[in-house]
């Protein structure tokens, strides 16, 4: 050999292969251990048995992917990404209770660079170190004796082969104790690091592939005003509030015993014109998948089956002639106002409102007029209608969203590393979002009603939160569990409207009766139906079934 030091430390592709997979599969998913370790199932020495075959199991699926990967220049860098992707989503799923789907991972790939840091943290560096950096370092500084092409393929593929039989033998093996569990406990299937990310990753971008291959369908085409819409008539002017992250259950509108809304009550306690509708369900449980959802004309079900992109609500309110503008305080609209105005607060440097290049929430109330002011005139006059994009109760620094005046329920936890603070300061940070909240949908109630009495325009207010939150509640933290095992808390969301008398008697609508029903079981299913009800937009896609104000009309 000509250098025989070197051939000596040099290792094939199947040592660092069958270490990695090892490693991950024992290291990598100390969540999915950690879980599965209690279960009665696995009581005795059967499941001691059982939990080796799984390790073995995703062993060999790692060791059958990364095979097929042993090329030069390639298997490196995945091992890599691997081990830095079981390290950082297994810190997430430990310390928070979330689990790995495509939506999660939708999610992961639509973050900013503020939601990011806001979950960096020392424990989470900690674990890179301690799951990816050193392993990795020690494992990938080994150069690597790759053959010739085709030597390796057969190489490649054998080592594949190999571990495929393993991989089929242990499920053969374990199949009933395999079966039982994955049907008992759902969420495992979740956990199994880092495939649930590799699949997770594939399913979205074929998902993701298979709906930007087809054009966007049109809808609403024979979108039109309705007859309240009469020459000389007052225009509407109706704000939608798409909220983030506020669950019912805090919300003191709907019973919470701390006054988490004194403002809104307050508002709720001189008359008719607000209504808090105390069971609406959410779409999804993060706002990657609830938002584009919430603003569709197909529902839940359907939006979730279908492959097809469609145009959303802003787009037929914006085709029956009315003026339409989504205003940003997060992490943008998720394609839903790509083709009507738009007015992002990132960035602002508004005294008081804006530090760090991010705003309080009410940015989004200032210079309302001016906005409104600037839009095109003609469609002006026939009708205003604003989206508001809250930051809410984004989490998990729930104290950044929250002015000092606001903070009402104290201590409160001033950690973005929810566990280390006692989960009564959790629930003080995320309470005080909701006061906050409260005070800006407030401020946004007193603004419409001076635009009624001052100015001229009938108008309206809706507020719904996208998805709910977890505080601790069986160590569950934060939101995004696939919507089957989401806790009641992630998925029961808190949703009202505000209306003004002009536009009670614009519509016909009686308000009380609005309250009487508001205790009925509603969802995101119900939203584009009730916007185009409070507009007065005529169109085939309208189902008066769904609207919850037709019946008080
Ligand atoms: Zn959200």
């Amino acid at each position: 050999m000509p250098d025989g030091h070197a051939a000596q430390r040099a290792w094939r592709p199947r040592t660092l292969i069958l270490l990695v997979s090892a490693w991950l599969a024992l290291a990598g998913n100390l969540p999915l251990w950690r879980t599965i370790w209690p279960l009665p199932e696995l009581a005795g020495w059967r499941g001691t048995v059982f939990a080796a075959g799984m390790a073995v199991w995703i062993a060999a699926a790692l060791t059958m992917l990364l095979s097929l990967l042993a090329w030069k220049g390639i298997l490196k860098p995945v091992v890599a990404l691997l081990l830095v992707t079981a390290a950082a989503s297994s810190y997430f799923m430990l310390q928070y209770g979330v689990v790995i789907d495509a939506t999660m991972m939708a999610n992961v790939a639509n973050t900013d660079v503020r939601e990011a840091r806001d979950l960096l943290s020392w424990p989470l560096l900690l674990n890179i170190v301690f799951i990816a950096l050193l392993p990795g370092w020690w494992l990938l500084r080994r150069p690597l004796a790759m053959r010739r092409f085709g030597p390796q393929a057969v190489r490649n593929l054998v080592g594949a082969a190999l571990a495929l039989l393993v991989l089929l033998g242990v499920t053969l093996l374990a199949f009933q104790d395999l079966a039982s569990l994955m049907r008992n406990h759902k969420q495992v299937r979740y956990l199994v690091n880092p495939l649930n990310t590799v699949y997770a990753s594939g399913k979205l971008a074929f998902d993701h592939g298979s709906k930007a291959s087809r054009p966007l369908e049109a809808i609403g085409l024979d979108a039109r005003l309705g007859p309240t819409h009469a020459p000389g008539q007052r225009a509407p002017l109706v704000v939608l509030v798409v909220g983030e992250t506020a669950r019912a259950a805090n919300f003191s509108l709907g019973g919470y015993a701390r006054k988490t809304n004194p403002e809104l009550e307050a508002i709720a306690a001189q008359g008719p014109a607000l209504a808090y509708y105390s069971a609406v369900r959410s779409c999804g449980t993060n706002t990657q998948a609830s938002l584009p959802c919430m603003f569709s004309h197909l529902g839940k079900e359907a939006f979730e089956s279908t492959r097809q992109p469609y145009e959303n609500l802003l787009d037929v309110l914006q085709r029956a002639g009315l003026a339409v503008v989504w205003i940003d305080n997060q992490s943008g609209c998720k394609g839903l106002c790509d083709r009507v105005g738009k007015v992002d607060t990132f960035g602002l440097k508004t005294p008081g409102l804006c530090t760090e290049g991010e705003c309080f929430d009410e940015i989004l109330l200032a210079g309302l007029d001016a906005r409104i002011a600037a839009l095109d005139p003609a469609r002006r006059a026939r009708g205003v209608v604003l989206v508001l994009h809250q930051m809410g109760s984004h989490g998990p620094a729930y104290y950044k969203r929250v002015p000092p005046a606001f903070k009402t329920f104290m201590p409160e936890c001033a950690s973005n590393v929810l566990q280390e603070c006692p989960r009564t300061d959790v629930v003080n940070a995320y309470d005080n979002t909701l006061v906050y909240t409260d005070h800006v949908l407030a401020g946004l109630a007193r603004w419409l009603q001076g635009q009624a009495t001052q100015g001229g325009r009938d108008t309206a207010m809706v507020y719904v939160s996208d998805h709910g939150e977890s505080l601790g509640e069986n160590n569950l933290y934060l939101h995004g569990l696939p919507y089957a095992l989401a806790p009641d808390t992630q998925t029961h969301v808190p949703m009202l409207s505000w209306v003004s008398e002009p536009m009670a008697r614009r519509l016909g609508l009686r308000r009380e009766c609005l309250r009487e029903n508001a205790a009925a079981p509603l969802s995101h299913d119900n939203l584009f139906h009730a916007m185009l009800g409070l507009l007065d937009v005529q169109t085939a896609l309208y189902r008066r079934e769904l609207d919850w104000f037709a019946p008080c009309r």
